[in-house]
């Protein structure tokens, strides 16, 4: 696809994106090879690879990550276990396993139910005498709520928002006070504008170190004085427990957000039991299986080398995931790719 991108920081002036051949007539990607017009189309640069059977941690925590977004359990029970293999071996392993099953349970779903239970669990889940059984048991009861590619969860709109907010970025380089982006949050909900009120938190999060906490902070008093239950707790039970762990992770502090802003989910308060018997059989099974390279579509080449930027975490390309789900009601790495078709350009200045 050939199309026109206005200038982010120059009004009038106009460069010519090819996304299928990577290109754009800018000065820095004269320079680069890259820029970020390429990037605000969804061409990311990517560390191409050759996958193999035996992995670095970093690259099956990538792994780990998109079976969860995909809601494969089997595949994110192999991942997981082969993480959980680095334990002894490789110093801090166990406590960015155990954090990015929490930072996945606000990433791909919308459950604060789940998200809550891992936040009680997890202190227990750090502690070196930790069950196997029992962080495997948050895999899958991340995994048994719908992800927000399904539209019956509400998702789609969360996607969406945060796509539009993070284009209304790329116009607006020039950085703000934090006090000031509070502020301009807070108009935003009492509006019940969720793209402004999202753009705002983007904004605030840009302000340094440290801004996650006053961003969180900020959205309690909120939620409190609106009576916003699903925020409080959002805010109360899950981010500001685990503030220590989770301050540069922006996933709750979005979804509080959204919520605060008028986004709502169905799932919310969706909690599914999941027995010890299934752990162990999920458990057996893998350890029966044959070690093999992660899957192509679990190495998005940004996050981890790979091959595949189909299943990546920006907002871009989690929206063009919802339409793959639009198009065929699931989401599976088989079907068919219509990038032209599932990306959408939307709150980009273009003309094709
Ligand atoms: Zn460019």
């Amino acid at each position: 696809m050939k199309l026109r991108l206005e200038s982010f920081t120059t009004q009038g002036a106009w460069y010519d994106v090819d996304k299928g051949a990577a290109t754009c007539t800018c000065p820095a990607f004269d320079a680069n090879l890259h820029c970020k017009h390429l990037e605000a189309v969804g061409v990311y640069k990517q560390h191409k690879a050759t996958l193999s059977a035996r992995p670095n941690y970093s690259q099956a925590l990538s792994a780990l990550v998109k079976s969860i977004r995909l809601r494969d359990i089997e595949e994110g029970a192999y991942w997981l276990t082969y993480c959980w293999g680095f334990k002894d071996k490789l110093s801090g392993s166990q406590f960015r396993t155990v954090r990015r099953l929490l930072i996945g349970s606000a990433e791909d779903g919308h459950s604060i139910a789940v998200m809550e239970k891992l936040a009680e669990n997890f202190p227990a889940l750090l502690n070196k005498q930790v069950e196997f059984e029992r962080v495997m048991a948050e895999l899958v009861r991340i995994c048994k709520v719908p992800n927000w590619w399904n539209p019956a969860t509400g998702g789609h709109d969360y996607i969406h928002c945060g796509m539009l907010a993070m284009r209304k970025t790329f116009y607006a380089p020039q950085s703000c006070s934090i006090g000031h982006c509070l502020n301009s949050m807070e108009q935003a909900i009492n509006d019940q504008s969720k793209v402004a009120a999202m753009f705002w938190m983007m904004k605030a999060d840009e302000s340094g170190k440290g801004a996650g906490l006053h961003i969180a902070q900020h959205l309690l008093a909120i939620a409190t004085r609106h009576h916003h239950a699903p925020a409080q707790r959002l805010m109360q039970n899950v981010y500001l427990r685990h503030a220590k762990s989770l301050s540069d992770d922006g996933n709750f502090i979005g979804q509080a957000v959204w919520l605060l802003a008028g986004g709502t989910s169905t799932v919310i308060d969706q909690i599914e039991p999941v027995t010890r018997g299934e752990v162990r059989r999920l458990i057996e099974r893998v350890n029966d299986t044959q070690s093999y390279p992660p899957p192509e579509w679990c190495c998005d080449g940004v996050h981890c080398a790979g091959n595949d930027i189909r299943y990546a975490g920006m907002w871009d390309r989690m929206y063009a995931a919802c339409n793959q789900f639009n198009r065929y009601q699931q989401v599976l790495p088989s079907d068919e790719w219509l990038e032209d078709q599932f990306y959408s350009l939307e709150g980009l200045r273009t003309c094709t």
